[in-house]
């Protein structure tokens, strides 16, 4: 066994080329330190999946030069689709000088883009690597344990993704509740780059990135997405994995449904699939945050679920957390203390930036939000049926029709759930403003 001050050691090992894992290396680089990015993928990107959209903030500040990379379409339009079995309404945000806020990008795509702008500033890349175990010495973190070999280094930075086995090994996390995790499905869908402007409404490459509710979904936890690649659309969802065991339903089995929602279904029509993929997202927000480093490491990105599931953000707070663990490991490297000491700095700039305060403000929404989940379904239902009535032209007087909805509004859900549901939307808005 090689010892720790031998040549296997280094200033830093990150494990996980995924936006966390490349952004705390590329500033460790950046420091002028040496520094390992282990991946266990033949090539970064290559097990990693996700909606589509990278959010221009954290790309611009840790790869200025973002706009070289193989992006996809710019968000123009930001839509939020609310079905119901047959019906949709839309509601959708265009701005097409807002079209700098976010991009779609594929993460094969994305993440070798990245990996090659952190080697090209000299990173150190470790493809095909997995790493089993980390080395842990006297309750200090010292290293990492691959298939094959030992490798030491004065800190280690946890990037490996929503599972994080080397984060659960040295007690930072335990193992995560069926609530708090979200599992999302997704197929890629080929169509010609000029149906998907005209079935979207874009021009001169201009992307669309789409929230669905309700429909198929009803009475889940759950949210579709579509989004605009060049020439191919991604759809997917989101599902707890407590109300999918609850519900006995398969992810891909709502899929095909929401596949085959009229909204849906005129939009992906004569498409050819391309790819499947699956993948965890972590959802349990700021009430399952674990400690996010001990002597020695710490854990940033998924691992550390820093996932704002509201929003969709979650490549933004991986950029972000892995960029400061970067520099919080310069400042250790620097002041020669590997100790919680100086590694409680990234705890500090963590709770100082968006990341730590969006998650305390959303704190109890989500909560709210899925005791409430069945009212989603209800309400898709009654705002489609509303503006079913109100859009109809058929010689039939319209009081009579409004009459009978504000009758069925109030008898077809009882008045306490009515309050509940009433009480839940106030709570929300209290809660994001107080
Ligand atoms: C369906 C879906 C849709 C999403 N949509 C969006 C979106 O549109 N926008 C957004 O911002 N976020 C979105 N997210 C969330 C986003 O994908 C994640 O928050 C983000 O990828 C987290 O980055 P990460 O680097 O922490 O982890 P990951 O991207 O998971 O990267 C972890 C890396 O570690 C590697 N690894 C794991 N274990 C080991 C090991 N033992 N040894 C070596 N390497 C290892 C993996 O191969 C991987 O490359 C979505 C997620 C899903 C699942």
């Amino acid at each position: 066994m090689l010892q720790e001050n031998q040549q296997n050691k280094t200033d830093v090992i990150v494990v996980g080329a995924g936006p966390a894992g490349v952004s705390a290396a590329v500033t460790v680089a950046r420091g002028s330190k040496n520094v390992v990015l282990v991946e266990r993928g033949n090539f970064a990107g290559a097990k990693n999946m996700y909606g589509g959209v990278i959010y221009s903030h954290a790309a611009q500040e840790v790869f200025p030069n973002y706009k070289e990379s193989p992006i996809e379409r710019f968000v123009s339009t930001h839509s939020y689709v609310i079905m119901s079995e047959n019906d949709s309404t839309t509601v959708s945000y265009k701005n097409p000088a807002h079209k700098e806020n976010a991009f779609i990008i594929t993460r094969a795509n994305w993440d070798k883009w990245c990996v090659e702008q952190a080697i090209n500033e000299g990173v150190y890349y470790a493809p095909n690597t997995l790493v089993k175990e980390l080395i842990v010495k006297e309750g200090k973190v010292i290293g990492i344990r691959t298939d094959v070999e030992e490798y030491y280094a004065d800190v280690v930075i946890i990037a490996d993704g929503v599972n994080s086995l080397l984060a659960k090994q040295i007690g930072l996390r335990k193992d995560i509740k069926l609530k708090n995790v979200f599992m999302g499905v997704k197929e890629v869908i080929k169509l010609p780059s000029e149906v998907i402007d005209q079935r979207f409404g874009l021009i001169n490459q201009t992307g669309c990135a789409m929230e669905l509710v309700g429909g198929p979904l009803k009475d889940l936890f759950a949210m579709g997405i579509i989004y605009t690649n060049k020439d191919s659309v991604a759809v997917g969802l989101g599902v707890s994995l407590e109300d999918l065991k609850n519900n006995k339903t398969k992810p891909y089995e709502l899929l095909e449904k929401m596949k085959k929602h009229p909204f849906v279904a005129d939009l992906i029509q004569d498409g050819e699939l391309l790819e499947y993929s699956a993948h965890l997202i972590p959802e349990g927000g700021y009430n399952c945050l674990p400690k996010l480093y001990t002597d020695g490491a710490m854990v940033t990105g998924d691992a550390a679920m820093l996932v704002n599931n509201v929003h969709f953000e979650g490549t933004n707070f991986a950029m972000i957390s892995g960029k400061y663990a970067g520099e919080t490991a310069l400042e250790a490297l620097a002041k020669n203390d590997f100790s919680q000491n100086i590694l409680c700095l990234y705890k500090k700039k963590l709770d100082n930036s968006f990341i730590l305060k969006d998650l305390r403000t959303y704190k109890n929404v989500v909560k709210t939000l899925t005791e409430r989940t069945n009212s989603i379904g209800y309400y898709s239902n009654k705002l489609n049926e509303f503006l079913e009535i109100f859009t109809t032209a058929d010689g039939v007087e319209k009081k009579g029709k409004f009459q009978k909805f504000a009758k069925h509004f109030f008898t077809k859900r009882s008045l306490a759930e009515l309050f509940k549901d009433g009480f839940a939307a106030v709570k929300v808005m209290f809660d994001i403003l107080k």
